[in-house]
């Protein structure tokens, strides 16, 4: 379905996130048809592009980045980028923007800001000093959304000065992920899991969230960030929270990020003595990843002293009525084993089993909902073997591959968010509150590190992680589920 005439202008329109990402989901969005005539990005970045020059930049993005190009898309869509280069901590380039933005001033206007964070505050402040804010105006933002809860605060404040909280699109790119979306369809579209979807049948969950590269070039970023920052405080946060949540009154933004609220607020706070047990940090060393030798984080970092985790593992509990018992079992790393992520719900075992010992083991059912890659949903069951053996059981998936069930090409994350931008509807973005709660529960955490100077365990590149955070989910009579 077509959107309405908008003016789409990006900062940061040379950097990596433009290149793999932005250009990318536009071009998917006007080849589908959804673009209207009237549709206008305007990119901007520090970089003295001419027009030509960026046109044949982001041409070569798409190149790269998209598969069976059609020529006469690529001249469609490359018409519509206009090139403004702008320092936006001076002055030079905003009164261009202003004139291009001024002329229709009644058409939809999104700002997306793909800068580091350390600008959204000096952005923010060039577009209100510049009056180009409309009643149909919003803004987008990139994580990461502070470093902890206080700066986290003092940056929706910075941006809360020159936009309205309805106006705040905050991104977290796995909301707009297929499977993710789909989890919500499969709880609340069938009737068959939700009267199963609590402690007294379910027994875990486990969400990973494994990358087999290290950190390669971003080792200076990253370094200052941490797994429980880089990729727990939002992305696995907000599985879990649309694992646990309640069913919201409707898909409306609000029912929804009301529902995501209550889980961040019942996760049980972690105290030093839970972090002891119910945590493990690690950081990977050299070792043998996608069959070729790879040097560990701090070779690669170039410094000796690192305290920064590329892995963690928690069991977290969510202190409410549905969920009290059920640990969640949480992990994500840099140079793992495999790269894939995934949302497994265990659920508990058959009460008896009427089948003697050559029937062999009866698993537990299992949801398993894969992110990446190769995006599907496979329930456990257990059946009969097939043959005239006797009762010989054996668990099989009930697999629903999207690439198999569908032969349409799964969009990108970026492609569903960015048209739900222009369409005004912020039901996969985080609200406000739920990035403040989900910091509450997180800077306990770090501060626990960082108060007891805390080393991480050094884990070998290409395994799964520290073998504590093997240990962490064993004490308790489980395992991880690593093979799907
Ligand atoms: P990048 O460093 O590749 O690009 C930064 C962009 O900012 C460039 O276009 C650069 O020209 C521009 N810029 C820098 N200083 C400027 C100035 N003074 N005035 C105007 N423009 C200036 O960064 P990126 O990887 O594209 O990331 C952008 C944002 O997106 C960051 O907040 C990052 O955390 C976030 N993000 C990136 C990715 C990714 O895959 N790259 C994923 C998630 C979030």
């Amino acid at each position: 379905i077509e959107v309405d005439d908008f003016d789409l202008v990006v900062f940061g329109g040379t950097g990596d996130l433009a290149h793999r990402k932005l250009l990318p989901a536009l071009y998917h969005r006007d080849l589908d048809g959804q673009l209207p005539a009237g549709a206008r990005i305007i990119v901007t970045s520090r970089r003295e592009f001419t027009h030509d020059e960026y046109q044949a930049w982001a041409e070569g993005a798409l190149g790269e980045h998209v598969k069976d190009l059609e020529p006469a898309a690529v001249k469609r869509f490359l018409a519509r980028l206009t090139y403004i280069a702008i320092d936006v901590a001076a002055e030079a380039g905003w009164a261009d923007l202003g004139k291009i933005l001024n002329a229709r001033p009644n058409v939809i206007r999104a700002f997306y800001l793909a800068v580091a964070p350390d600008f959204f505050g000096t952005i923010c402040d060039g577009i209100g000093r510049h009056n180009l804010v409309t009643s149909k105006t919003r803004v987008v933002i990139e994580k990461p959304i502070g470093k902890d809860g206080k700066s986290a605060q003092a940056l929706n404040e910075t941006i809360g000065k020159v936009f309205k909280e309805h106006q705040i699109f905050r991104i977290d790119h796995y909301l707009g992920k297929e499977t993710v979306q789909n989890l919500m369809a499969l709880r609340f579209a069938n009737a068959l899991f939700e009267p199963l979807w609590n402690a007294a049948h379910i027994d875990h969950v486990q969400i990973t969230v494994a990358e087999s590269l290290g950190v390669g070039g971003r080792a200076g970023y990253y370094d200052t960030a941490g797994a429980l920052r880089d990729m727990v405080q939002n992305h696995i946060l907000q599985l879990l929270c649309l694992v646990a949540m309640e069913p919201p009154e409707s898909m409306n933004a609000d029912s929804v990020r009301d529902e995501k609220l209550k889980v961040l607020k019942a996760l049980a706070p972690i105290t030093p003595e839970l972090a002891e047990k119910h945590i493990v940090r690690g950081q990977y060393k050299a070792g043998a990843s996608d069959g070729g030798a790879v040097p560990g984080y701090l070779d690669e970092l170039g410094r000796d002293d690192s305290l920064t985790e590329t892995f963690v593992a928690i069991k977290a509990q969510i202190a409410n009525w549905r969920w009290a018992g059920v640990p969640f079992y949480l992990r994500t790393g840099k140079r793992l084993a495999t790269r894939v992520s995934e949302i497994v719900v265990q659920f508990r075992p058959i009460p008896h089993s009427i089948f003697g010992p050559e029937a062999g083991v009866i698993s537990a059912n299992r949801l398993i909902i894969r992110l990446q890659p190769d995006e599907g949903v496979k329930m456990q069951v257990m059946i009969k073997d097939p043959g005239p053996g006797g009762m010989r059981l054996r668990q099989v998936p009930l697999d629903m591959s999207f690439a198999d069930a569908f032969k349409v090409r799964n969009p990108d994350a970026y492609e569903r968010l960015i048209m739900d931008v222009i369409r005004g509807n912020q039901t996969l973005f985080m609200r406000r509150d739920e990035v403040d709660a989900a910091w509450a529960w997180v800077d306990p955490i770090l501060e626990i590190w960082a108060a007891a100077k805390d080393q991480p365990k050094a884990y070998t590149s290409g395994t799964w992680g520290p073998s504590a955070s093997i240990a962490l989910i064993e004490r308790d009579g489980r395992t991880w589920a690593e093979d799907g």
